[in-house]
């Protein structure tokens, strides 16, 4: 039986989709925090359990009789790197064959300007010292971020952001969550790790240039410094803590930490994922 974790959110949600398509529901779990938000899940035969990272025994409760869990990342709470580690702890405890974990696909961790992404090597070594079967994934940002980075009134302000050239693989949120439930289906469980990419990698004069042709209307880039970017935030009214996070995302795009690119999510869809045109029609409903 297959347990996925952070099941109500966007991601989960795209796995879980995936996953009841192609296997009997009765061999399906998901760990929610809130099960009125999994009604629907429910309702397709999905096993519910709640439970919490931050709880061990809500986590040893819902790893009864797993085989295979995919742990969804947290949020970025103070605690969220031990939360993850209780969730590898619980699956050991039950003897879990299998932990698969959504990682982030960043050229070298080890010079990032975004802390909050530590997290995730920190539980990819964890995981590897457990002695538990492993595959990783790790994820390009998404592009359905695009139009949070970029603004409500992009079509009218242009981009105005601190990546300078930096380019980025994007994919869609849901053709990786697609890709992960092919691998959950099968059997092999071989500490492999996946780079889950769209195929080429776009700047943000690309998306400038892809959001112009789509709109009709010439939408501009203009690389802007940190400086600035932050205090445009502060002046929209953004609270300090989420400038904070945002600001340091730039900064790894401008430097190239998403710019590489792999083939490993076209060979798990088995077709060429959905690519920054026709990607950015749906997500801006042009
Ligand atoms: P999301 O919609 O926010 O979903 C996160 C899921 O994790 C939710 O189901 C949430 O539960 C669950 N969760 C959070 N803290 C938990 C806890 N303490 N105990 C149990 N469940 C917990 O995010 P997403 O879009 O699916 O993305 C999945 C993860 O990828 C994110 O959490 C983040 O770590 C990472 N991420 C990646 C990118 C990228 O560009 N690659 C972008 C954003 C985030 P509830 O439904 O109860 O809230």
């Amino acid at each position: 039986m297959i347990l996925v974790t952070g099941a109500t959110g966007q991601l989960g949600r795209a796995v879980l989709q995936t996953l009841i398509g192609k296997t009997a529901p009765n061999q399906l779990a998901a760990l929610v925090r809130d099960a009125d938000k999994a009604a629907d899940l429910l309702a397709q035969g999905v096993d519910i359990r709640v439970g919490n990272y931050g709880d061990c025994a809500s986590l040893e409760q819902a790893m009864q009789g797993i085989t295979k869990v995919l742990l969804i990342s947290g949020g970025g709470e103070r605690d969220a790197l031990q939360q993850h580690y209780n969730v590898v702890d619980a699956a050991q405890k039950a003897g879990v064959q299998c932990l698969a974990y959504t990682s982030r696909a960043l050229k070298d961790p080890s010079t990032l300007a975004n802390q909050l992404m530590e997290r995730h090597f920190q539980t990819e070594e964890y995981i590897k010292a457990s002695g538990l079967p492993y595959v990783f994934f790790r994820n390009i940002l998404y592009m359905d971020v695009l139009p949070q980075f970029m603004g409500p009134r992009v079509l009218t302000t242009g981009i105005n952001l601190p990546a300078g050239q930096g380019k980025v693989a994007y994919a869609l949120r849901s053709e990786m969550g697609e890709a992960i439930a092919k691998v959950l289906l099968e059997s092999s469980c071989d500490n492999r790790t996946y780079f889950l990419t769209g195929s080429q990698a776009y700047s943000f004069y690309d998306v400038a240039t892809a959001l112009s042709s789509l709109s009709g209307k010439p939408v501009g880039y203009t690389p802007v410094g940190t400086a600035e970017f932050e205090k445009a935030l502060k002046d929209r009214g953004v609270p300090e803590p989420v400038i904070q996070r945002i600001s340091p995302f730039m900064t790894d795009i401008k430097n190239g930490q998403e710019e590489d690119v792999s083939s490993n999510l076209e060979q798990l869809l088995g077709r060429k994922p959905t690519a920054l045109t026709e990607g950015l029609r749906t997500l801006f409903n042009l």
